[in-house]
């Protein structure tokens, strides 16, 4: 999953990216609104944290312009604007989810999943294929009930296989929601991590799930 985070305090911005990298996230930084307004044209992202209070466009500004663009993103605001006013301004405005500073990063991440869960998602917590089971909120996966352990990318590479399952997604796409602009690694990058998954998901286990569809990308078979 892919966040853009968009807070002109540097301080406060980085010590949020590395906490969402930690949980798997890739993560850009934009630091005022015309800056956001261009990465948010350029990818898609999953979610945008959105601070209110910025240079050259404040956030309500960006939030409208991306609205009227027809961006869809799902928005979460994080702002020291706890008024009631500036919340139904934001929400009316089209943010799907508003936070007040100071908070704390296991809120931020619960609402983060929740806004996930909403994007069309799985209302329960738990995402199942076949006998593979994800939990989002513990990072937790299970197959045939045997606990897997994964690093914090072939995490973020299989959450993403499983919010898509049935789906063809190309290499890009992964890349685009697993890696953020930072990553200047190999380009089979996907291809690499595909491998370490299937090592730990499939080798060892019947039916496969991940298959490689020729000229396309991947897709996590739902077996019948
Ligand atoms: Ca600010």
């Amino acid at each position: 999953m892919r966040i853009l985070l968009i807070e002109d305090e540097r301080g406060l911005a980085d010590a949020i990216a590395k906490r969402l990298r930690q949980e798997g996230y890739a993560v850009d930084l934009a630091f005022d609104g015309e800056e956001a307004i261009g990465f948010a044209d350029a990818v898609e992202y999953d979610v945008l944290i959105l601070d209110l209070m910025l240079p050259v466009r404040d956030g309500m500004n960006v939030l409208r312009e991306l609205r009227r663009r027809g961006n869809k993103t799902l928005v979460l605001i994080l702002t020291a604007r706890d008024g009631l006013k500036d919340k139904v301004a934001g929400l009316d405005a089209g943010a799907d989810d508003y936070l007040t500073k100071p908070f704390s990063f296991e809120e931020l991440l619960a609402r983060i999943r929740a806004l996930l869960r909403r994007k069309g998602l799985p209302q329960n917590t738990v995402l199942k294929v076949g006998d593979l089971e994800v939990n989002p909120a513990t990072r937790s996966v299970t197959r045939a009930g045997r606990r897997i352990f994964l690093t914090a990318k072939e995490y973020a590479v299989l959450e993403y296989l499983m919010y898509n399952s049935g789906l063809v997604v190309s290499r890009t796409q992964i890349e685009e929601h697993v890696w953020d602009y930072d990553f200047s690694g190999a380009s089979n990058i996907v291809d690499v991590y595909i491998r370490y998954l299937r090592r730990k998901i499939d080798q060892d286990f019947s039916p496969k799930l991940i298959e490689t569809v020729r000229g396309q990308g991947y897709r996590l078979r739902v077996p019948e």
